[in-house]
């Protein structure tokens, strides 16, 4: 089936049955809600950047199982071309959007589930591998956008899923039947799954022999029954109900986050990846947080480019792009978005296949690229707000500017320089504003030091990858020290 183009993907989303709800109440056409509808349309922009010829060859790949045009979001990666590809995808899809664009958890997710039912397969029989290919092959030739859910809501950190007071804080199989399976619980914060067709469910942490219920893995529709979902506040997110395109800053582009809930949902078999299997829990959730972790050094390295862009445009705008402190600001958060995106490639260049035939990125190098998004975004932030001036948090609205009576006055004294008008500089400083403290700050900053893992989680990989043994022995050889 042919690639669908922007158009007929939402039209797609419109057809589903979702159950969703925001401020208390059911949300009957989430695809013309103003709050909701640019978190559509960054998924979208998936959708129309593969029909554009300047970027189809990045875009889209020939699948090796189908042998047919799919787009990248839905492609196993082949070789470390295909990985660094990858994160050049993700930088486009964020310069094109300055938000998440959220079909890469189901990238992710894929690939993960990928290798991960090939290994169970191989080492019980199952027919994970093969349900996961015929669900994959379906997704990548319907062209769908797929979620990757993996965060439970974990209650007590402290306790193993099954030591939980209430059981349900980790999703879990409560009843196996003949044809398939019934499960219950949340996966909390789930980018992008309003606008998603599928869902993957992967366990959230490596589990022991008494967590098996808890070890599952599969896929349904999310408009399945049984299925809903609780969208999350983001800040400033009732401007967008406003109607000025201006004060919003990024008008058209936004990012999504829900609290999914199973309230015993049917899968069945031939949509289960894994149940049961414990000692492979970990390793799926290390495989789809190390390739987050790799596509957090292509999607916050695009958005950043926008956000450079704008501090640019806005010291521009009030003549004082050429003093050399605001010129080296520009270097500063430069060098620290290319510091990620550098992170981002060399943790693709180093990949590996796995038993699977499909690759792996280097998990030491994407939990740095990670490590260093928890950090250098608030940098470049910090950076883009001290180029930009109060203004970008003290401008009146637009409703000020066009003001009959008060109009002239908000015009005339917050023009920078004579030939750029005040509502350009307006509009400059709301785009910044928006990446800083606005919606878009849920993916630009916070997501940075949350998403695909806290920091914490991150060290500990570092902690676990970074062979300090062989380091030892480095040191010693060269002191000369013999024990
Ligand atoms: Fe994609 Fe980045 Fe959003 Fe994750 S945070 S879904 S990698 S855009
Ligand atoms: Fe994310």
């Amino acid at each position: 089936m042919a690639l669908m183009t922007g158009e007929q993907y939402i039209e797609s989303i419109r057809k589903l049955k979702m159950e969703v709800y925001m401020f208390g109440e059911r949300v009957e056409n989430p695809v013309d809600d103003p709050i909701l509808r640019p978190s559509l349309n960054s998924v979208r922009m998936t959708y129309d950047l593969a029909q554009d010829p300047q970027y189809a060859e990045l875009m889209t790949v020939i699948s090796p199982y189908t042998g047919e045009k799919i787009n990248r979001f839905a492609h196993i990666h082949q070789n470390t071309e295909d990985l660094k590809n990858k994160v050049k995808m993700q930088r486009l899809c964020g310069q094109k959007t300055a938000a998440c664009f959220q079909r890469c958890v189901g990238m992710d997710a894929f690939n993960a589930v990928f290798s991960t039912t090939f290994e169970i397969d191989k080492k019980y029989g199952t027919k994970y591998h093969e349900n996961f290919k015929k669900f994959m092959n379906y997704c990548a030739d319907k062209d769908l956008t797929v979620d990757g859910a993996m965060t439970d809501p974990k209650g007590d950190r402290s306790k193993a899923p099954h030591a939980q007071e209430d059981p349900d804080l980790y999703l879990r199989v409560v009843e196996t039947r003949e044809d398939g399976i019934v499960v219950r619980g949340a996966k909390a914060h789930q980018t992008g799954i309003i606008n998603s067709h599928e869902v993957i469910v992967m366990p959230t942490i490596s589990m022991g022999p008494d967590d098996k219920e808890f070890a599952v893995s599969f896929a349904v529709p999310v408009d399945s029954e049984g299925i809903l979902m609780i969208i999350g506040r983001q800040s400033c997110d009732t401007r967008k109900q406003e109607g000025s395109e201006l004060d919003v800053g990024n008008s058209e582009f936004g990012g999504v986050e829900a609290l999914v809930i199973f309230d015993d949902v049917f899968v069945p078999n031939e949509r289960i990846f894994m149940n049961g299997e414990t000692e492979f829990s970990g390793i799926m959730v290390e495989r789809f947080a190390g390739y987050h972790r790799q596509s957090y050094g292509g999607c916050k390295v695009g958005v950043g480019d926008v956000l450079i862009g704008a501090a640019a445009v806005a010291a521009d705008y009030n003549g004082a792009a050429k003093a050399s402190a605001v010129k080296d600001k520009l270097i500063e958060m430069t060098h620290l978005n290319e510091t990620l995106y550098c992170c981002g490639i060399a943790c693709s260049t180093e990949g590996y296949p796995t038993e699977s035939g499909a690759y792996m990125i280097d998990l030491l190098l994407a939990n740095v690229c990670k490590q260093n998004v928890t950090r250098f975004p608030y940098e470049i932030v910090r950076l883009a707000e001290d180029i930009a001036g109060g203004l970008m948090v003290t401008a009146p609205s637009e409703k000020d500017l066009r003001d009959e009576k008060i109009g002239k006055y908000v015009d005339k004294y917050f023009r920078g320089v004579a030939d750029v008008s005040t509502e350009n500089r307006l509009r400059i400083l709301r785009l910044i504003e928006n990446l800083a403290l606005g919606t878009a700050a849920v993916g630009y900053r916070t997501e940075s030091m949350h998403g695909a893992g806290s920091p914490q989680a991150q060290r500990i990989m570092i902690a676990r990858q970074g062979n300090l043994g062989f380091k030892k022995e480095l040191a010693k050889s060269i002191a000369k020290i013999k024990e």
